[in-house]
C-alpha cells in the first residue's frame, strides 16, 4: 500500500494498492496551495510512479465527487488511459471535470453494493454518508487479506436523503476479517459525535418560517442533499430560488439531470429576471461561502455582480464552516455584508453547518465494527493522524499494528505481518500554474516570492562591446519597488552608481559582461540597502551598441 498523497495534509487524495502485477488506485484528488506557491491555482500528485508502473494499473476506484478525491483526474487520465468506477454523481462530476479539459474516460458506473475485479483485487462499494451524496467505503479483497477502506465519512443515522452507512455490511465484514483498515482522520481531535446533517435543515427550516425579506444562502455546491433542503424549504414558503455561481449552476444542473435533486416545475428562476419577484418570494443560493474574493457571494458584496446587490434587510446565510486558512476571507466578507445592512447568519452564531467527517466516537464505532489487524489512519494532517492513533491504542489495539505513514511511504502486508520498507516513491505535490503542469519548481516559486516582497528593478544600458563604452542609458525601470515619479533622486543616484562601475570596468579593461552585471547588481544593492531597508530583485540588462 502506497499513499501518493493525503497524509501530513488535507488534500490530494490518492492511494495505491499493488499485488505482482497488478496495481489499483483509490481517488485522485488535488489540493490549494499555500501562501508561499504564489501563482499557483492548484497542487496535484506526482504520477511518476504510477507513470512507471502503467502496464500494471487494472483501474482506479472513486468513493466520492470532492475536489480532494477527483480534482486532479484529468492530469492522470491525460498521461493514463485507466478505467475510473465510482458512483453515477461522483462520474457526473468527474465526466464535468474531464469535458474542462477536452478529455474523455473510460468510466464506469457502480452502485453502492457492488463488485468490481481488478485483477487480483475485488472492490466491494459499500454505501457511507459524508457531505456529499452517492459517497462510499470500500473493502477490498486481496490476496493477503481485506483491506477497508472508509473514504471520507461521518456517522449520520438521519441523513436528510437516503440511507445510513450499511452498518450491518460492516459489521460482517468485521467477522469476515479485516486486514488493514485505512480511515479518515479529519475530525479525530475532536470530542463526540458530529450532528446530523437535519440539524442543519431545522436551521434553514427557522431561518425560512417568520422571514419576509430576500434570502441568500451560501454553501458548497457539492452538498446536494444541503441544497435540496433549502430549495424543498423554498417551495413550502411560498419562495422562486435562483441560483448563482459557476460551481452551483454547473453542479446543480448535473443533479437535477442525474435525479440527485428535484425541483417542482416553475421553482427555478432565472438570476438575471429576478427584478419582477417580491424579497419576500426570493431565495438565491450562491457559491462564496468560504470567502473567495471572485466567487458570487463577494462580488455580490463588493456591488460587483451583474444580478445581485445586496441591500439593507437582506437575510444571507452562510451554511458553511472556514475551511483552515479561509477565516480572513470569511471574515472580510461578512464584514462588508454588515456594512450593506444585510443580516447575516454563519456557523458562529447559528447551528447552520455540520462537518462532513466523524469525530472521535464515530471512528471508534467503524473501528469496533471492522476489527482491523492493521491501521493507517489516513485523509489529515498529522496531528490529526496521531488522534486517530491514539484513538485505536485506547480501543486496545497493539501500537506496533498502527503505522503512522508519510506520502510516498511503502507498506508492505502479508496476512501475518505489516511492515515499512525502506523504498521511497516520488510524491511532492506538482504545482500547476494556468496550462503549466510541474513546470513551475523551487526556483521559480524562489523568485516569485523574492519579487513579490521587495519587487523589481532593471538596469538597462547600451555598450560597445570592444571598448567598453556606454552609448545609452544606464536607464532605470522599477515595478513594484518605488513609483518612480515620487523618487526621482533615488532612481537617478542609482543611475549615477550603475554608471560609475561601467566607467571604472572601461578604464580597467574589464569587458566580461558577467562580472560587470554581477558588480553593477551588488553595488545598487548596498545602496538602495542603505538608503531604503529594501531588498528588490535588480536585474542589469546590457545591449550592444
Ligand atoms: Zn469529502
Ligand atoms: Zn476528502
Amino acid at each position: 500500500m502506497i499513499p501518493l498523497g493525503g497524509l501530513h495534509e488535507i488534500g490530494k487524495n490518492i492511494t495505491v494498492l499493488e499485488y505482482k502485477d497488478d496495481l489499483m488506485i483509490i481517488d485522485c484528488g488535488m489540493s490549494f496551495p499555500d501562501d508561499e506557491m504564489f501563482g499557483i491555482d492548484i497542487v496535484i500528485p506526482d504520477f511518476t510512479y504510477l507513470i512507471k508502473n502503467r502496464e500494471k494499473i487494472r483501474g482506479m476506484v472513486i468513493t466520492h465527487g470532492h475536489e480532494d478525491h477527483i480534482g486532479a483526474i484529468p492530469y492522470l487520465v491525460n498521461e493514463i488511459n485507466l478505467p475510473i468506477y465510482g458512483t453515477r454523481l461522483t462520474l457526473g462530476l468527474v465526466e464535468n471535470k474531464l469535458k474542462e479539459h477536452n478529455l474523455k474516460a473510460k468510466l464506469k458506473v457502480v452502485r453502492p453494493g457492488d463488485k468490481i475485479k481488478l485483477g487480483a483485487f475485488s472492490v466491494e462499494t459499500i454505501r457511507t454518508t459524508h457531505s456529499i451524496a452517492d459517497s462510499i467505503c470500500l473493502c477490498i479483497d486481496t490476496p493477503a487479506g481485506k483491506i477497508f477502506h472508509t473514504g471520507d465519512f461521518k456517522v449520520d443515522y438521519t441523513p436528510l436523503e437516503g440511507q445510513p452507512i450499511d452498518f450491518h455490511r460492516l459489521a460482517e465484514i468485521g467477522n469476515e476479517g479485516v486486514l488493514l483498515l485505512m480511515a479518515d482522520s479529519t475530525n479525530a481531535e475532536r470530542k463526540g459525535y458530529t450532528p446530523s446533517e437535519r440539524t442543519v435543515g431545522v436551521t434553514i427550516e427557522n431561518i425560512f418560517r417568520n422571514c419576509t425579506s430576500r434570502i441568500l444562502v451560501a454553501t458548497f455546491s457539492s452538498n446536494i442533499h444541503r441544497v435540496q433542503k433549502i430549495i424543498d424549504t423554498a417551495v413550502q414558503y411560498n419562495r422562486k430560488v435562483a441560483i448563482s455561481g459557476r460551481s452551483m449552476i454547473n453542479v446543480v444542473n448535473l443533479a437535477i439531470e442525474l435525479g440527485y435533486i428535484t425541483v417542482p416545475a416553475g421553482t427555478l428562476v432565472d438570476i438575471n429576471k429576478i427584478r419582477h419577484i417580491k424579497d419576500s418570494e426570493l431565495v438565491i443560493i450562491t457559491t462564496g461561502s468560504q470567502g473567495e474574493p471572485m466567487s458570487a457571494l463577494s462580488r455580490m458584496a463588493s456591488n460587483d455582480h451583474k444580478a445581485v446587490q445586496i441591500k439593507k434587510g437582506d437575510v444571507v446565510v452562510l451554511s458553511s464552516s472556514p475551511i483552515p486558512g479561509n477565516e480572513k476571507t470569511i471574515s472580510n466578507v461578512v464584514n462588508k455584508l454588515f456594512e450593506k445592512g444585510a443580516e447575516v447568519i454563519y456557523s458562529d452564531i447559528a447551528d447552520i453547518h455540520v462537518s462532513g467527517h466523524a469525530c472521535a466516537e464515530e471512528l471508534k464505532l467503524i473501528h469496533s465494527l471492522l476489527k482491523p489487524k492493521f491501521f493507517v489512519p489516513v485523509h489529515g494532517e498529522y496531528r490529526h493522524l496521531r488522534q486517530h492513533a491514539m484513538i485505536a491504542e485506547e480501543l486496545g489495539m497493539d501500537k506496533k499494528n498502527i503505522f503512522m505513514m508519510d506520502n510516498g511511504e511503502v507498506l508492505e502486508i502479508s496476512p501475518n505481518k505489516a511492515v515499512k520498507t525502506k523504498e521511497e516513491v516520488p510524491c511532492q505535490g506538482v504545482m500547476v500554474d494556468g496550462l503549466g503542469v510541474g513546470d513551475v519548481g523551487n526556483i521559480v516559486l524562489r523568485d516569485r516570492k523574492l519579487l513579490s516582497e521587495g519587487g523589481l528593478i532593471i538596469v538597462a544600458v547600451g555598450i560597445e562591446r570592444s571598448t567598453g563604452e556606454v552609448m545609452t542609458g544606464p536607464d532605470i525601470i522599477s515595478r513594484g519597488f518605488v513609483y518612480v515619479r515620487e523618487a526621482e533622486d533615488l532612481i537617478e543616484q542609482m543611475r549615477r552608481i550603475a554608471f560609475d562601475r561601467l566607467q571604472i570596468c572601461r578604464v580597467e579593461g574589464i569587458r566580461d559582461w558577467a562580472a560587470m552585471k554581477n558588480w553593477v547588481r551588488d553595488d545598487l544593492r548596498d545602496y538602495i540597502y542603505q538608503t531604503t531597508k529594501r531588498s528588490p530583485v535588480i536585474l542589469p540588462i546590457f545591449m550592444e551598441v
